[in-house]
């Protein structure tokens, strides 16, 4: 067994066991495996391990490596900051794009996906925490957003995703995942038309259990599948 084979080994095993523990179904939880800053070769190994949701930050660096990658059977998603200039290559990418938090990012997605007569799926990001570092809508914004991008027939809104205040404790996390599962509950009230909510995309390695526990679909998992980054995020 590869070393990676065998991490996404225990990894699946965590995962089966906090879905267990909270009674929910196995199949509504979906690991996206965060692959930024590591090679296509590595992507790979995790391919071959039976892997096939991949997540990328950059943009540049996706469009090399799933060029390389792109006679094999897997799915990519975009979960990084995107600049609209990038939009096109985007579309053209990923089939989830976990990081809309504009008008304007959603107006550019649609032109772009209209052009290649796709309707691209996309998640609002969400700033559960509020802080000025970090991209994302306030929750208080998110209905108003939807509203306005509901219009767009090229994009398609599946949920939300949120990245919480770093914890050294990941229970501390809880109520930011929480929120976001009350606020999509809210919103699925509200837009019965054009908007799914399906999709909760939160949890990472150091905190996914208990995202599961407050209602995670997608895991963003980097380090426990491909270990350390080097160089730390761009
Ligand atoms: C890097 C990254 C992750 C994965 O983080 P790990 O701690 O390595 O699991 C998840 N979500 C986002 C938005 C990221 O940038």
């Amino acid at each position: 067994m590869t070393p990676i084979a065998d991490n996404l080994d225990k990894l699946r095993s965590r995962i089966r066991k906090a879905v267990q523990a909270c009674g929910r179904n196995p199949e509504t939880v979906r690991l996206v495996a965060v692959s930024k800053t590591f090679p296509a070769e590595t992507v790979r190994e995790a391919i071959a391990a039976g892997q096939n949701v991949f997540g990328e930050n950059y943009i540049q660096e996706a469009v090399k490596k799933t060029a390389i990658l792109s006679s094999l059977p897997v799915s990519w998603h975009f979960i990084g900051h995107l600049q609209t200039n990038k939009a096109g290559h985007a579309v053209r990418i990923f089939d989830l794009i976990h990081s809309v938090d504009s008008i304007h990012l959603g107006e550019e997605l649609n032109r772009q996906a209209k052009k290649i007569s796709k309707v691209q799926k996309i998640l609002i990001q969400v700033n559960t925490g509020q802080e000025d570092t970090k991209s994302g809508v306030c929750a208080d914004d998110v209905p108003g957003l939807i509203n306005e991008l509901k219009r767009f027939e090229n994009i398609s809104i599946q949920g939300l995703m949120t990245l919480p205040p770093f914890f050294d404790d990941p229970q501390r996390a809880y109520p930011y995942f929480s929120a976001l599962h009350e606020l999509s509950d809210q919103i699925r009230r509200e837009n019965p038309h054009r908007v799914e909510m399906k999709e909760l995309s939160m949890g990472m390695t150091g905190d996914f259990e208990v995202a599961i526990k407050a209602g995670a679909t997608l895991l963003r998992v980097g380090t426990a599948v491909f270990g350390k980054r080097n160089g730390g995020d761009r």
